[in-house]
């Protein structure tokens, strides 16, 4: 089956503008830090890049891979993650973690904890998207670009069955 866009939900110019007030106020509120930037793969590529650009301070950047385990173990938020970088380099870092959606909280929670165990300094998180109806786990962002209602979204990033991550825009699609 194919499947089509409904809707245009968040347009290409709304998440240009977002993205860099995100940018400059991670910025002020990271000034004098060095931060490592960890996106988690894939869904938060296109966020990640779009506000490094808008970082005006020593940045580096990393992505990390996570997977849930089995349905049965994900609701109480197991969530593996793959390091593309050697642990001890987390210990002692600033970190901001950016994803792309914070949905049910197991993910961002689940990888905040794990960096924390391994000497992180700090971390705080950023997603470009907020779906606050469906939390399972009680966790905030520090930054978030969009408060969204509880329906499935794709696009700048987000995908459905791996199609529609190039979308510029986040949309509804038909169907689904
Ligand atoms: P959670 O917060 O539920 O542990 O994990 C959030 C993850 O679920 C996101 O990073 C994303 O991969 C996926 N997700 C949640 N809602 C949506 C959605 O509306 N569209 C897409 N494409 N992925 C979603
Ligand atoms: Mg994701």
């Amino acid at each position: 089956m194919s499947y089509e866009v409904e809707k245009i939900l968040i347009t290409e110019q709304a998440i240009a503008g977002r993205v860099a007030a995100m940018g400059r106020q991670i910025s002020a509120d990271f000034e004098g830090q060095e931060i490592l930037c960890i996106g988690l793969l894939r869904g938060a590529f296109l966020f990640m890049a779009d506000l490094v650009r808008h970082l005006s301070l020593p940045v580096e950047v990393e992505f990390i891979r996570c997977s849930s385990y089995g349905k049965a173990t994900k609701s109480s938020g197991e969530v593996e993650i793959e390091f593309a970088r050697k642990p001890a380099t987390i210990a002692g870092r600033h970190i901001l973690l950016v994803d792309d959606i914070l949905d049910a909280g197991h993910t961002l929670h689940a990888v905040k904890e794990q960096l924390l165990a391994r000497g992180a300094a700090s971390v705080r998180t950023a997603a470009f998207l907020d779906k606050p109806s469906r939390r399972q786990v009680p966790f905030q962002a520090d930054y978030r670009g969009f408060e969204i209602e509880d329906r499935f979204v794709v696009g700048y990033g987000m995908d459905f069955e791996e199609r529609f991550r190039n979308l510029p825009y986040v949309a509804l699609l038909r169907g689904v």
